[in-house]
């Protein structure tokens, strides 16, 4: 059975196995505020509607699409079942104030870097992998998930950008994982890797923050998403060492650690 394996899956998995596995069995609480998540979800959404909808026709355009897709984000994520809940009375116009100026300040590297080329915004990707299997012989695993921009450029390159609502000079250096798999995804789709790939974060400095990508941090990716794949075949499902991260675990209330469960037997799982 073919397995999928998300960046985040993986970076999930390497941080605690107990609750990727959790994770992939959809334990997860509930969460009890998204709010901090919003405005990177907003300006997220402005950019890809904007990218969408005949962007060069529309130069100036997403500042005034902040407010109707702060509520129709607002509305997915109550109807879902989460929670959204405003800071106090003038919260909801400071996350309105920072999505505007964020969704202005990134239009001139759109402009630049994606509108002149051949784009696709919030791109669903599939890479397929053959991974040698604990039984015997190999298995089809998927590296999947959703790239914000991938661009073919007009000698046939790709890029792709991923959008940060930050204003953290610094937050660049958690994201190389996560570029590093939509690097290695392009070169399994696409025959090549990408030739510039990155970070468009308009409210940090370098807006335009490129990240570097190597042959050999490929390869390595590789080797964890083979790992991954075997301890989830192997059903390894260890609980991290240390319990310096279990206090806010969203699946701390079904963790073999803290409640012991039965095993599901030896059934071969699939990653959604
Ligand atoms: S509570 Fe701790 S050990 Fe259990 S799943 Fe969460 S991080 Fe892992």
């Amino acid at each position: 059975m073919t397995l999928y394996i998300s960046w985040s899956a993986l970076r999930t998995h390497e941080e605690c196995k107990q609750k990727g596995y959790l994770k992939r069995e959809k334990k997860s609480a509930p969460m009890a505020n998204t709010r901090i998540f919003f405005p990177g979800t907003v300006t997220d959404r402005v950019v890809r509607d904007w990218l969408r909808n005949e962007p060069a026709e529309n130069v100036g355009g997403m500042p005034d699409m902040v407010s109707s897709i702060i509520e129709r984000e607002r509305d997915a994520i109550l109807e879902k079942g989460d929670t959204m809940l405003w800071k106090d009375k003038s919260d909801r116009d400071q996350v309105e104030k920072e999505c505007r100026e964020a969704v202005s300040k990134i239009e001139p590297a759109l402009l630049k870097y994606v509108v002149p080329f051949r784009y696709q915004a919030d791109f669903r990707f599939k890479a397929p992998i053959k991974v040698s299997h604990p039984a015997g012989g190999t298995e089809l695993v998927v590296i999947n998930g959703y790239m914000d921009i991938i661009v073919q450029d007009d000698l046939d390159r790709y890029w792709v950008w991923d959008v940060k609502h930050t204003r953290n000079n610094e937050y660049y250096k958690k994201t190389a994982g996560q570029i590093g798999v939509y690097d290695l995804a392009v070169e399994i789709m696409f025959g090549k890797p990408t030739v510039m790939s990155g970070l468009l974060q308009p409210l940090a400095t370098p807006m335009v923050k490129r990240i570097p990508t190597s042959g050999e941090f490929r390869s390595q990716l590789m080797q964890r998403v083979a790992g991954m794949a075997n301890d989830v075949w192997t059903e390894d499902r260890t609980p991290r060492a240390d319990t310096s991260e279990c206090t806010y675990c969203e699946v701390k209330h079904a963790c073999s650690r803290f409640t012991p469960v039965k095993s599901s037997g030896s059934r071969r799982i699939t990653l959604i």
